[in-house]
C-alpha cells in the first residue's frame, strides 16, 4: 500500500506543476496506466467521462525517459476525483480554480446549476445516487450552513467508496465536524477546512489568504494520508496561508473575524450610505465593507449567527460597546455646551448682521490671500521665502534687515532692487515673482496638537511663514517646521498673522477661541477654521469675531 501510494502523498510539495492540464485522464494505479489501450473509457461506468492514458509502445524502449516519465506520473496521481455537493456560489467559485488545476469535478446541488457545471467541466447531477457511484475521492460539503444537515442526510453513503474523504468548507466548523462525526460511518474521513475568502475578497487571486482546516478524522493508511495532502496542496498551490487549527479554537476567532465584520457590514447596509464628493478614505473602506458583505446570502450571515455559539456573546458585546460609546459622547455634550451651540445659532439668523455681508466683507478684504495660491501655479517653492503680504513694502525695505513689526516670526524683509526702474523687460518675469510672493502667507497656527502639526509641515514645505500657539507646550514640534512657538496667545497676535487657523478641538474650540485677544489682530485678519464639524464654527465665528 507504502509502494502504491507514498508518492502520491509526496508529490505535490516536490513536484512544481510547470504546465498544469485543465482536461487531465489522472489514474491513481500506476500498474493499471501502462495496460489500457488508447482512449478507452475507464471502467467505473461513471459519467465522469474520465479515460484511460494510452499504451506507449515505446516505453520499454527509452530508459532514459524515467525522470520525466516518472515525474508526469506522479503529477497525474496528485490529481483527485471531487464532487462538490452544493453548487451555489462558493462551490461554483472553488471549482474554477479545482478545474484549472487538472482535477476531475462532479457536482450535485438542489437546483439546476448544469449549465454553470459545464462551463467547468465538470459533470453535474440531479441524482445523489448517480454522483456517488462515480466513486468520488472526495466528497466536498458546500451548501448553505443551514442546509447542511439535511443535505448530509439525503446523499446514499452506502454507495461511496468506504475510503471517501469529506470535506466541507462552511463559514463555521464545530458545527459540521458534530455533524460528520455523528453522520458519517467511521471509515470515512473527515477534514474540515474554511477558505477564509470569497468570490469578492479573493477575485485576484487565493495568494496570501488563510485557508484554515482541522485533519478531524484520517485513517492510518496511506492511502487516505495521501489524498488529504492532496486535496490540501490544491490550496497552498494557489498560495494561500495554510493555518491547521481546531474546529473550537477557529469559532472563537470567526465570531470576531467573521461574524463582526458581516453585523456591522449589514448594519451600515441599512443606513443606505451613498458616495459623496468628500469621501475619506475611511469612508470608501466601509462603502467597500458593505458591498462585500451583502454581496454574501443572508442565509450565510444567519448560518454564522445560528451555528457559532460564540456569535450570539459577540452581539452582546457589540451591543453593550455601542451604548456605551453613546454614553461617553452624550455624557461630554454637557448643558453649557448644548445651550451654546443651538442658542447662538437661533441668535444669528434673526441677526442684523446677515451672514452673507459679514462673509462677503471678509472675503473682500482677503481675496488675494484666498485666490493667490490656487491662480498662481508655484514653479519653485522656496522652503525658506521671505514674504510680505504688502507690496508697497515689499520694494522698499533693504535686504535681509528684520520686520518692523519686531515680531518673533523671523520673517525677513526682501532686497531692494536698485536695478528695478532700469530694466523694463524684467517686468513680466519680477511680476510673477512678485505674485508668488504675494502667495506667501504668514499663519498662525491655533491649536497645534496632531493635525495642527500636519497641516503645519505641508504649509512650511509650501513657504509659509508659521506661528503656533497651544494649550500644551509643542515647541520642539513647532521648531522642526521652522514654526515661531507662542506660549502667549498676545505675543502671537502681535505679530499680525495674516490668517489665523483654528486646529483645536472642536470642544475647546469656543474657549480657545474667547482666550485670543483680538484686538491685537490687524482687523483684515482671515480666521480659518479645519474642524470636523462645519455649522458650529461657522456659527462661533460669526458671533465672536468683529465684522472685519
Ligand atoms: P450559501 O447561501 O451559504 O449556500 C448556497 C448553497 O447552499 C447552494 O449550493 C444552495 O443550493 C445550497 N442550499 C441552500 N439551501 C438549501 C436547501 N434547503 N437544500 C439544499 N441545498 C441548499 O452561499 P455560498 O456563498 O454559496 O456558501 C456556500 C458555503 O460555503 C456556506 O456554507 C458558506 O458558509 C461557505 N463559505 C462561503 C464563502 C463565501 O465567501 N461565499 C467563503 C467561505 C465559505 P442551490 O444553489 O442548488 O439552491
Amino acid at each position: 500500500m507504502l509502494s502504491s501510494s507514498s508518492l502520491r502523498c509526496r508529490a505535490p510539495s516536490l513536484l512544481p506543476n510547470p504546465n498544469p492540464n485543465p482536461n487531465p485522464n489522472p489514474n491513481p494505479n500506476p500498474s493499471i496506466l501502462l495496460l489500457r489501450p488508447q482512449g478507452r473509457r475507464c471502467r467505473c461506468r461513471c459519467r465522469c467521462r474520465r479515460f484511460a492514458p494510452p499504451v506507449l509502445a515505446m516505453d520499454a524502449a527509452q530508459p532514459f525517459d524515467f525522470e520525466s516519465r516518472a515525474s508526469d506520473l506522479l503529477e497525474r496521481q496528485s490529481k483527485l476525483k471531487i464532487a462538490i455537493v452544493g453548487f451555489g456560489n462558493f462551490g461554483q467559485f472553488l471549482a474554477r480554480t479545482f478545474a484549472r488545476q487538472g482535477h476531475t469535478l462532479l457536482a450535485h446541488s438542489r437546483s439546476d446549476h448544469s449549465a454553470a457545471a459545464a462551463s467547468v467541466g465538470a459533470a453535474f447531477f440531479r441524482d445523489p445516487h448517480d454522483l456517488c457511484e462515480c466513486h468520488p475521492d472526495v466528497v466536498l460539503l458546500a451548501t448553505s450552513i443551514l442546509s447542511a444537515e439535511r443535505v448530509l442526510r439525503s446523499l446514499p453513503l452506502q454507495r461511496l467508496r468506504r475510503s471517501t474523504l469529506f470535506v466541507d468548507v462552511l463559514s463555521v466548523k464545530e458545527f459540521p465536524k458534530n455533524l460528520f462525526l455523528q453522520l458519517l460511518p467511521p471509515h470515512f474521513d473527515i477534514l474540515c477546512t474554511h477558505p477564509m475568502f470569497g468570490p469578492e475578497s479573493a477575485k485576484d487571486g487565493w495568494a496570501g489568504l488563510p485557508f484554515v482546516y482541522d485533519k478531524v478524522r484520517l485513517a492510518d493508511a496511506d492511502d487516505s494520508l495521501v489524498r488529504c495532502a492532496n486535496f490540501l496542496d490544491i490550496f497552498s498551490r494557489e498560495g494561500c496561508r495554510m493555518v491547521e487549527m481546531s474546529c473550537g479554537e477557529h469559532d472563537e476567532s470567526a465570531a470576531e473575524i467573521q461574524f463582526l465584520t458581516h453585523t456591522v457590514g449589514r448594519v451600515l447596509a441599512k443606513l443606505d450610505l451613498k458616495s459623496t464628493p468628500i469621501n475619506t478614505k475611511g469612508y470608501e473602506m466601509l462603502l467597500k465593507l458593505v458591498e462585500n458583505t451583502c454581496s454574501d446570502s443572508f442565509d450565510l450571515y444567519n448560518g454564522l449567527f445560528m451555528y457559532n455559539k460564540n456569535s450570539t456573546e459577540l452581539l452582546e458585546r457589540l451591543d453593550v460597546a455601542f451604548d456605551s460609546q453613546k454614553k461617553e459622547l452624550f455624557g461630554r455634550l454637557h448643558d453649557r455646551l448644548r445651550k451654546q451651540l443651538f442658542e447662538s445659532s437661533q441668535n444669528l439668523t434673526g441677526s442684523s448682521h446677515p451672514e452673507s455681508l459679514s462673509f462677503s466683507k471678509m472675503l473682500s478684504s482677503s481675496s488675494l490671500r484666498c485666490r493667490a495660491p490656487s491662480l498662481l501655479p508655484n514653479p519653485n517653492p522656496n522652503p525658506n521665502p521671505n514674504p510680505n503680504p504688502n507690496p508697497s513694502i515689499l520694494l522698499l525695505r533693504p535686504q535681509g534687515r528684520r520686520c518692523r513689526c519686531r515680531c518673533r516670526c523671523r520673517r525677513f524683509a526682501p532686497p531692494v532692487l536698485a536695478m528695478d526702474a532700469a530694466q523694463p523687460f524684467d517686468f513680466e518675469s519680477r511680476a510673477s515673482d512678485l505674485l508668488e510672493r504675494q502667495s506667501k502667507l504668514k499663519i498662525a497656527i491655533v491649536g497645534f496638537g496632531n493635525f495642527g502639526q500636519f497641516l503645519a509641515r505641508t504649509f512650511a514645505r509650501q513657504g509659509h511663514t508659521l506661528l503656533a500657539h497651544s494649550r500644551s507646550d509643542h515647541s520642539a514640534a513647532a521648531a522642526s517646521v521652522g514654526a515661531a512657538f507662542f506660549r502667549d496667545p498676545h505675543d502671537l497676535c502681535e505679530c499680525h498673522p495674516d490668517v489665523v487657523l483654528l486646529a483645536t478641538s472642536i470642544l475647546s474650540a469656543d474657549r480657545v477661541l474667547r482666550s485670543l485677544p483680538l484686538q491685537r489682530l490687524r482687523r483684515s485678519t482671515l480666521f480659518v477654521d479645519v474642524l470636523s464639524v462645519k455649522e458650529f464654527p461657522k456659527n462661533l465665528f460669526l458671533q465672536l469675531l468683529q465684522e472685519n
